[in-house]
């Protein structure tokens, strides 16, 4: 960050009444700022309790005070954090009081996060995962997010772009230093390298987009014939689960969506208008988007009417494929028990029974498609869409080193470099002679 850069300052705590709300200031005059609230600056990283004054001298607040001289601050620059009582005028009142300071201006959204960032104290990967930590509302997404801020994600994509930067500059040594005495296999030893850093790219990509569905959603769409029970199964779930329930727009002939938490998991769960043939417009539209939400969904629950069962309605059986429950409501009233014997499982929305079951069989199925167990961890399409390019580049490095020319190869080496460096935000390849210094010992 320039020299240069204004101090900028934000609540950085809820908007809403609280017990303490905090403001943070960071830039070169937040050390200033911090002395003329508050008469002293405290010890570094201790917190010191403190009179905090306006700029006619009156008293604001009394609080706790927070010195972070660069560099070791949250954004690397100095930063001071004030934590006063959460009431609005409060919070005006030193809101306005930084205002007044010369060179501090209010930070604009994510300025902390950025400046982060162009220090160097969090790659792209952790200042994502701050926004999933921020958003996450199930334990699993929760989880996922805090192990990305940890920088997990960051230190592999890392580790793999070295070694591909490591062929690199060996192969560049070669081109560059051609009259110098160096190793005769630099070649077969870059593709040796290139080859096994592709390998755990390639088994990443095959995660079956597993971090993406665990940050958004698992879609679970509800399919099934007009008056089997549709919306009554979704109310009832989300009654259940009313933690995290948030009804998006719709009627009941279009699309109506809760999000609800299941074993830990975010599932939104869709249910659809009745499918069957219709003439009628309105309805017809909503049959479309019916077949459409099906479609795009991760998990059908195919409903099925107890009273008629085992008859199925063609139209929805027709739907049942292997990422399919189903489900038959209604079972009070079935004559005689369950009826056939199979994979179904039977439930009434009106009495209950059953839905411990549903509720459990779901949640193993959004296990199933967004439980990451450790190993996978791309959970954005922009991570995925760099790791396809850069294993692409690798490929084509490997498929041509030996009839184009290794200048022309390499440079499928150095777009490799390139797509992992977009994921963590490190897009400079400049590093290169560094590694060819420090690993080759030329000139010896
Ligand atoms: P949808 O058109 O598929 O969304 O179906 P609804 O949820 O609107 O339900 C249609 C009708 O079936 C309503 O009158 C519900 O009260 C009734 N219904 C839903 N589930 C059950 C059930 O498990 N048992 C019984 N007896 N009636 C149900």
């Amino acid at each position: 960050m320039l020299e240069s850069a204004p101090t900028i300052f934000a609540l950085s705590s809820g908007r809403d009444k609280a017990g303490i709300a905090v403001v943070r200031v960071s830039g070169p005059n937040a050390g200033a700022a911090l002395k003329t609230l508050t008469g002293a600056l405290p010890q570094p990283r201790f917190a010191a309790l403190a009179a905090v004054h306006g700029p006619s001298g009156d008293l604001i607040d009394r609080g706790l005070v927070l010195w972070f001289p660069a560099p070791a601050s949250i954004t690397g620059e100095d930063v001071a954090e004030v934590h006063v009582h959460g009431g609005p005028a409060i919070v005006s009142a030193l809101l306005a009081a930084l205002g007044a300071q010369p060179g501090l201006r209010p930070a604009e959204p994510g300025e902390f996060s950025r400046r982060a960032f162009h220090n160097g104290k969090l790659d792209l990967t952790q200042i994502e995962a701050l926004a999933d930590a921020i958003n996450a509302e199930t334990e699993a997404q929760r989880s996922q997010a805090i192990r990305q801020m940890e920088g997990e994600m960051g230190r592999t994509v890392d580790a793999w772009r070295t070694e591909v930067m490591g062929a690199l500059a060996h192969i560049e040594a070669a081109i560059d230093f051609a009259d110098e005495e160096l190793p005769l296999n630099i070649l077969p030893d870059a593709a040796a390298r290139i080859e096994a850093v592709i390998s755990p790219m390639e088994r990443q990509l095959k995660d079956r987009h597993r971090g993406e569905r665990l940050r958004d959603g698992v879609r679970m769409v509800l399919i099934g014939a007009p008056n089997v029970g549709k919306s009554s199964v979704l109310n009832r779930l989300a009654r259940r689960n009313a933690a995290i329930v948030s009804p998006m727009a719709g009627t009941t002939r279009d699309v109506l969506e809760v999000h609800l938490d299941l074993a830990g998991y975010p599932v939104i769960l869709v249910d659809t208008a009745g499918l069957r043939d219709v003439t009628e417009d309105v309805e017809a539209q909503g049959v479309r988007r019916a077949r459409a939400q099906s479609h795009a969904a991760d998990v059908k629950i195919a409903l099925f009417d107890g009273s008629k069962w085992p008859s199925q309605d063609a139209e929805t059986a027709d739907m049942v494929d292997g990422d399919t429950l189903v489900v038959v409501n209604k079972s009070d009233l079935m004559d005689g028990g369950t009826g056939a014997p199979g994979d179904h499982l039977f439930i009434s929305a009106k009495t209950g029974a059953g839905l411990d079951d549903l509720v459990h069989r779901l949640g193993v199925l959004a296990a199933e498609k967004a439980g990451l167990g450790g190993q996978s961890w791309l959970t954005r399409a922009r991570h995925r869409d760099a790791l396809v390019a850069c294993v692409g580049h690798l490929r084509a490095f490997l498929a041509t080193k030996d009839t184009t020319g290794v200048e022309i190869s390499a440079e499928e080496l150095r777009l490799g470099a390139r797509a992992l460096g977009r994921i963590t935000g490190r897009v400079d390849v400049d590093d290169l002679l560094d590694i060819v210094f420090t690993d080759f010992c030329i000139g010896k």
